[in-house]
């Protein structure tokens, strides 16, 4: 079965003792490419020498939005300091210095549940944006409680490339999403996760894409995650659109060879 996880984080220290086994039961599994995602400036440097030192990994390199220097973070469990040591001008600056190398820019986009500073999140990711269209590379977009905040600057921008990672909006913003053409992933949890279940049964195959997340969303909760489970992404789709695991799968690989290849 040819697979491919279009969203995990491998440069994470969750991987930091085995990453090689992890990638290794990956190819295993049939998984022909994992589009690692950089959360920051420091993550993005990992992230470019993984992809270096595994071929199946493919680069993205990203700005999460709460990670921008300028945004107020409320969540007390967060104690990364390393995050904001550079500045959103460097941050953006390293990624068009590398857009060559790298096939998307990502992880990106809008986070309301943790920060409420909305006017500065939406600056930034307006640029990203531009930097997208600059590069001519798609973003991959976090949209967490801010689902139709996300499609609204989308469509005002008339932008092209963006596959919505993760999107948790309802069935009437999905349906949008779609309409306005962008793609959106089936997760890996989803066979515990009926709103995942309602995206790959109301999105056209055609715009589908199936991602880990990895180390989070686990088709087994609690557990560590990892890109070899992605093949429950497929499966699910598989159940919803009646088709073979097979025949889904590569469906899939095909929508991600014509968006990131
Ligand atoms: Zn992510």
């Amino acid at each position: 079965m040819l697979l491919v996880d279009v969203h995990a984080h491998l440069d994470f220290p969750h991987f930091s003792k085995d990453l090689k086994e992890v990638v290794e039961r990956a190819r295993n599994a049939g998984v022909a490419a994992i589009i690692s995602q950089g959360v920051h400036h420091a993550s993005n440097k990992r992230t470019l020498a993984l992809a270096a030192k595994y071929d199946i990994v493919r680069p993205a390199l990203g700005l999460y939005p709460l990670n921008a220097r300028n945004v107020e973070v409320h969540d007390e469990e967060d104690d990364d300091f390393d995050r904001h040591s550079v500045s959103v001008d460097d941050t953006l600056k390293f990624i068009r210095e590398h857009a060559k190398e790298i096939v998307a820019i990502g992880e990106v986009g809008i986070d309301l549940k943790f920060s409420d500073d909305e006017q500065h999140q939406v600056n930034n990711f307006t640029r990203i944006l531009q930097l997208s269209n600059a590069i001519k590379r798609p973003v991959i977009i976090h949209s967490r409680k801010a689902e139709k905040l996300v499609l609204d600057i989308l469509e005002d921008g008339k932008h092209e490339r963006a596959v919505l990672h993760c999107f948790s909006g309802g069935k009437k913003l999905i349906r949008r999403a779609v309409e306005l053409g962008y793609p959106l992933t089936v997760t890996s949890n989803a066979n515990r996760l009926q709103h995942f279940q309602l995206v790959a049964r109301t999105v056209p195959t055609r715009q589908l894409l199936t991602e880990t997340d990895a180390p989070y969303l686990s088709p087994v909760a609690g557990e560590r995650n990892e890109p070899a489970n992605v093949k429950t992404a497929v499966e699910v789709i598989a159940k919803e659109k009646e088709l073979t695991p097979d025949e889904a799968a590569r469906l899939v690989y095909m929508n991600y060879q014509r968006l990131f290849l």
